[in-house]
């Protein structure tokens, strides 16, 4: 029998199918757009009641109280109903999300993002185009490519520049530090490279200098790149947690002394806590002189590149080498939105792999623009038109005010904390980050003060009234805004502070007497 005979008359598939029966309508095609529409209108029906309806930030709930609903759900046992599951969504998730937008969502680096954003979503989520090579994404991978080099000009790093959009700041550094581990790798004599041949035999000696207050995926990285935590030299910073020079100095120095091989130094351009931004041209030259690979972590600082007031407190780092940008961050995008950029396209190389299936080495030399190339990933979002909507939607000097506002909300914030007695500022904020604690009169105690302070933040956000962040500040437990919401005004803060200290009044007379916070009791 002929094979061939038999599918003489090729049936096409979903003709197979009537149009409009539920196996047709639950995938996204021609036959489901009005599916399509009518479910994100139901989408859209839903944020809009959840948020107009919602009172605080978030919910409060404990994973106690919501891990029961979970237990009951079998994922082997599905709804076939649109309206059912959202109804269970709006259950399991949104009633208890954390709305980032809201004025007293004050804790991490989270922005409100952008509406042409979200529709960028609408159209790049259905379409699902994935812009590792040419061949899938076409138009999406010049529009990412056009962003890189839009943000490289502006980062100032020359006509060599290149680089490609991340899921984070976590993976720009990954990729950032595997490069420059690579470059140093290969200058050395009777090494071939490691990425054939793997690290070579004196790797214990590799060493990363950063600060003591940068991000701790610089200690992530070093592990995952071989190298380990010990790898990492923390330089101490100095009274305004930037990198103290003298500090890195010395340092070096000993790094000499020891026969050990600093390989690159990890600038922050914001710090997560402090939005301190270490001293860029200082460092670069440390690095220009001894052939260190520059990097700058600007994942939260990087919006400064638009803004019209502050662009200059990012002098220097047109000198890195690597500079990683969260445009989730200080360009109000959504997650995910980032990008690791480098001075010197070629070493992205070192990132390179050549496959036959998906970008052969012929195509890349023909010029076929694959991303995959340099990219960690290998399937990957097109998150680039988010940023893209949004630039050609609202403009990048929109974006840079936003972040100058928040910049001056701090700096009014600060102002007005200074003027109480019973709140303890620890720094004039650097980028729009407030370090501060609740020490009321009568309570001095070092470790009572970290447990009243850490007591207000959970009750606060156990009773869905604002979520604000802690940190530990040379062992001490501070309460944290992070302020990225340019709607925010500096009268909810002020509320929000007077909130905090009759929250915190209130546990101080409950325990009295005698002030027994650092006992834990029930
Ligand atoms: C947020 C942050 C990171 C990590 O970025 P992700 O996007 O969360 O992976 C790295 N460095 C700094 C300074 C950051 O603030």
């Amino acid at each position: 029998m002929r094979h061939d005979m038999e599918f003489a008359t090729p049936i096409p598939l979903h003709r197979a199918r009537p149009p409009g029966s539920p196996e047709t309508l639950a995938l996204f095609g021609e036959q489901s757009l009005e599916a399509y529409r009518s479910g994100m209108q139901q989408c859209m029906d839903r944020v809009q009641r959840t948020l107009s309806r919602a009172q605080g930030p978030c919910s409060g709930v404990a994973p106690h109280e919501l891990q029961p609903a979970f237990e009951a759900i079998d994922l082997d046992r599905p709804l076939n109903d649109l309206d059912a599951s959202l109804e269970e969504v709006q259950r399991l998730y949104l009633d208890h999300a954390v709305y980032f937008h809201h004025p007293r969502y004050v804790a991490h680096l989270n922005c409100p993002i952008t509406l042409p954003s979200i529709l960028a979503e609408a159209i790049a989520t259905p379409l699902n185009t994935a812009v590792e090579t040419w061949d899938q994404s076409a138009g999406a991978t010049l529009i990412e490519q056009k962003l890189i080099d839009w943000t490289a000009a502006r980062v100032g790093l020359g006509e060599d520049a290149d680089g490609v959009f991340t899921s984070g700041g976590t993976q720009s550094n990954l990729m950032a530090l595997s490069i420059a581990r690579d470059s140093a790798c290969e200058a050395m004599p009777g090494h071939p490279g490691n990425r054939h041949h793997g690290l070579p035999p004196n790797y214990r000696q590799l060493r990363i200098l950063t600060s003591e207050v940068s991000h701790f995926s610089v200690q992530k990285a070093a592990a995952l790149l071989g190298l380990g935590y010990d790898a990492v030299i923390t330089v101490p910073s100095d009274a305004s947690k930037c990198m103290d020079i003298g500090a890195l100095e010395t340092e070096l120095n000993e790094c000499d002394e020891a026969g050990l091989i600093p390989f690159a130094i990890v600038a922050t351009a914001g710090t997560t806590d402090f939005g301190s931004i270490d001293p860029i041209p200082a460092i670069a030259e440390r690095c220009h002189q001894r052939g260190i690979w520059l990097h700058v972590d600007a994942a939260y600082g990087g919006g400064l590149l638009l803004s019209r007031r502050h662009r200059h407190w990012l002098a220097g780092i047109e000198q890195a080498d690597s500079v990683s940008i969260d445009y989730h961050k200080t360009f109000f995008q959504p997650v995910s939105c980032s990008a690791c950029l480098v001075r010197d396209r070629r070493q992205l190389r070192h990132i390179t792999y050549h496959a036959d299936y998906l970008n052969p080495r012929d195509q890349a030399e023909e010029g076929t623009p694959d991303l995959v190339n340099k990219s960690l990933q290998t399937t990957r979002r097109f998150d680039a038109l988010k940023l893209w909507m949004t630039l050609r939607t609202l403009g990048a000097e929109r974006l840079g005010d936003y972040l100058d506002e928040v910049i001056e909300l701090a700096q009014q914030a600060y102002r007005a904390m200074r003027q109480r007695d019973d709140i303890e500022v620890l720094l004039p904020p650097a980028l729009s980050t407030l370090v501060f604690r609740y020490r009321p009169d009568g309570v001095d105690d070092d470790s009572d003060l970290d447990t009243l302070n850490q007591q207000i933040r959970q009750t606060l956000s156990r009773r869905g009234e604002a979520v604000v962040a802690g940190t530990r500040v040379d062992g001490r437990f501070y309460l944290k805004f992070t302020l990225l919401n340019p709607m925010t005004r500096v009268e909810d803060l002020m509320a929000l502070i007077s909130d905090i200290v009759q929250v915190g009044e209130a546990l101080v007379s409950s325990s009295r007497p005698p002030i027994v916070w650092s006992t834990p009791s029930c």
